[in-house]
């Protein structure tokens, strides 16, 4: 039987040309797909709650009598609206419907119905607005809700999963195989698929859920493996090995132990037989710029040239100033590579192209076609999060399978680290540089505004620079202000201070101007919006102000308030938020309590789900069909647990897994190539 994954979607009865296009836009081409294409929501009506005990806000759905029919009235607009009142014997409940003229011939009089929708309160008698409803005849169940698009429903794609279903072999073929469904007390594949799209209880949909899950990590895991031992290459630029001390006493301080052992690390990496594949992650602060420079000094000895990539002109302009400051002395030629062209471009292109240039820091600009290096050694990426996989493979191509440094300051979950970069090792900077002082963050609401900027002026009376950083808005929808507005009452509420403004739309000759003004000191107060959240570094400014904090993530937030307390002294951070929703001020009640970049992770995966981690950015992952990286968090450990015994086992090129090889295979052929990375 040619697998299920092959069949053609039209080969289910009710699909032709039209459906086929609709679903395979659903992402479900085949009939396999399909089958794995997984409800993204349950409705429950199985479960019936008395009126008297439905509560406020609950989503619920109660049987009901119709005690009256319904009374017509024509509101505002034209507007068609029905009232009626049904009762459960013991207690009434008013519904309301709007614009729904078939309301009369849908509910009649005397019948009994179940209704589902969210209890509100007219009075003291619950109610409902337009709910869902349906003849309290038929049999209550939980109705799957699947993903929909324009012309094709939640309810068309249920049936034609049920006629898919139909076609299932009474005998599936399980990829898990039995040893490991029975140790980790899993379900069998075809139970699982028929109560994770059917189920007759919630329990019967956890039990499904939880096999599906596990099988997903699992797959994810074993397949992140292979790439991970597939991609050791050969080393083909091996550097004497040794801690380079000779670099260690360019640094006006001594490293961490952190940056010491992460060093340690890269050092017997690259002397090592196959090519380095490192992820340095620590927080803001801890000093990667050193650990990155401290890696390039022993290729560059070694004669060939390193790459420095960071994701925006600002940090790539940055990293340039301090690297050059500290290499150029020593005799390392460095380079500078942004956007545009002209002769300066030329000029560094034609030095790196000679090997004249050891080390090149840039942006994007360094992977356009126009760049070749001479010897490319050793390649680094800044603040990896921002760049994809194939941005990193395709600065790495400039070379024959040069070494590889991922640096990254968004501090991920362990667990999460491991799945986003399942293909390299991993340095922890887990120690931030001696004399950081913790900064102590305030919440206030912008009626206290004026007192937050006479604490902002005590800063400057001392002598201490700020960042006022406020979102980049055009006019005020929302009633923010714009940057242009903040802009001119700032000047207002500090005379005599020299301010400045920096955005994203500012021409890049501008906003370095700014910033030097700002690390000069020339600038005392940097009204910005979030482009100050990588790569500032002046230790200096000790006071930052963060205007609708409400509208920034966790890490993000975090992001930013690493630009203070980046010197001695005693620095602080005021966030001013309206905001009133439940999850917001949690957010930023977190972030108030701690300093702590992987707690901060934490909160932000469970408030917030991976999106943050994962979401927009192109990490180059397999996107997951079921599991969610935030909430299954357990299975997840047991998957891997799993995955590395099936892998140091070599079973999993034993018969018994062929099927589970065909997953991997599937799953990442989606991801370009079957190659994950590197
Ligand atoms: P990251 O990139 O990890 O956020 P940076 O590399 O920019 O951090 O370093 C932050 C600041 O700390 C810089 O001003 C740097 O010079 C300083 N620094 C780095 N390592 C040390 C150290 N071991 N001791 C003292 N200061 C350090
Ligand atoms: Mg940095």
């Amino acid at each position: 039987m040619p697998s299920l994954f092959e069949t053609d979607i039209r080969k289910l009865k009710g699909v032709g040309e039209k459906r086929a296009a609709l679903f395979a836009k659903l992402g479900a081409p085949t009939v396999g797909d399909l089958l794995r294409l997984y409800p993204r929501d349950y409705q429950d009506w199985s479960e019936v709650t008395p009126i008297s005990e439905a509560g406020i806000d609950e989503v619920c759905v109660v049987r009901g009598e119709v005690a009256s029919p319904p009374i017509e009235q024509r509101i505002r607009g034209g507007k068609l609206m029905h009232r009626c009142t049904v009762t459960d014997g013991v207690s009434n409940m008013k519904l309301t419907f709007f614009n729904n003229r078939y309301i009369p011939s849908l509910l009649k009089e005397g019948e009994t119905y179940l209704f589902r929708g969210r209890i509100g309160a007219s009075g003291r008698t619950a109610s409902m607005v337009s709910p869902e409803f349906a003849p309290a005849d038929r049999s209550a169940e939980i109705v799957p809700i699947y993903p929909a698009t324009q012309g094709l429903t939640s309810r068309s794609v249920a049936q034609a999963v049920r006629s898919a279903m139909a076609l299932l072999p009474d005998t599936l073929e399980d990829p898990l195989p039995g040893e490991i469904r029975e140790q980790y007390k899993l379900c069998y594949l075809g139970y699982a698929l028929e109560n994770v799209h059917f189920p007759k209880t919630m329990e019967d949909l956890e039990i499904a859920r939880r096999r599906l899950v596990f099988e997903e990590f699992l797959v994810l895991q074993l397949g992140l493996m292979e790439i991970k031992s597939g991609s050791r290459q050969e080393n083909l630029h091996p550097i004497p090995g040794g801690f380079p001390e000779e670099f260690t006493r360019l640094l006006p301080f001594k490293l961490t132990g952190a940056q010491q052992r992460a060093v340690t690390e890269g050092v017997k990496d690259m002397s090592g037989p196959s090519t380095m594949n490192r992820l340095v992650q620590g927080d803001v602060g801890s000093g990667k710029t050193a650990v990155a420079a401290a890696l390039c000094w022993p290729v560059i000895k070694a004669g060939q040239q390193a790459a420095l990539m960071a994701p925006t002109e600002i940090l790539a302009a940055q990293h340039y100033k301090s690297l050059s400051g500290l290499l150029e002395p020593a005799g390392v030629r460095c380079g500078l590579l942004t956007g545009g062209a002209g002769a300066e471009h030329k000029r560094v292109r034609e030095g790196i192209r000679s090997g004249e240039i050891e080390l090149a820091i840039g942006t994007h600009a360094l992977i356009s076609e126009k760049v070749e290096f001479h010897e490319l050694g050793l390649v680094i990426t800044d603040e990896q999060h921002r760049f994809g996989v194939k941005q990193r493979m395709a600065l790495a191509q400039k070379g024959a399978s040069p070494h590889m440094l991922v640096m990254s300051a968004t501090p991920i979950p362990r667990t999460l680290a491991l799945m986003a970069y399942g293909d390299l090792d991993v340095s922890v900077l887990d120690e931030l540089p001696p004399g950081r002082q913790e900064i102590a963050t305030y919440l206030i609401g912008p009626d206290k505004r004026g007192r937050a900027f006479g604490y902002v002026r005590k800063f400057l009376d001392e002598g201490r620079q700020g960042y006022l950083v406020c979102p980049l808005i055009e006019g005020d929808e929302s009633g923010m202000m714009s940057l242009e507005e903040y802009l001119s009452r700032v000047r207002e509420a500090f005379p005599g201070v020299e301010v400045a403004a920096l955005h994203g739309r500012m021409k890049p000759a501008e906003k370095e101007q700014v910033m030097a003004g700002f690390a000069k000191g020339d600038t005392r107060l940097l009204v910005a919006t979030t482009v100050v959240e990588v790569g500032m570094d002046v230790p200096n400014a000790a006071i930052m102000l963060i205007e609708n904090a409400e509208r920034y993530g966790l890490s993000q937030l975090h992001q930013l308030r690493g630009r203070i307390g980046r010197g001695k002294f005693q620095s602080a951070c005021i966030l001013i938020s309206a905001a009133r929703n439940p999850e917001s001020v949690e957010r930023l009640k977190v972030f108030k309590s701690t300093n702590d970049g992987f707690a901060i992770a934490d909160a932000d995966l469970k408030l917030r789900g991976p999106g943050d981690f994962f979401g927009q950015r192109q990490h180059g992952l397999p996107q997951l069909k079921i599991a969610s990286m935030s909430m299954d968090m357990e299975l997840l450990k047991e998957a891997q647990k799993c995955a590395r015994r099936i892998y140091r086992s070599g079973a999993l090129e034993g018969c018994d897994y062929r099927l589970l090889r065909g997953e991997i295979r599937r799953l990442f052929e989606k991801t370009g190539g079957g190659r994950l990375a590197l």
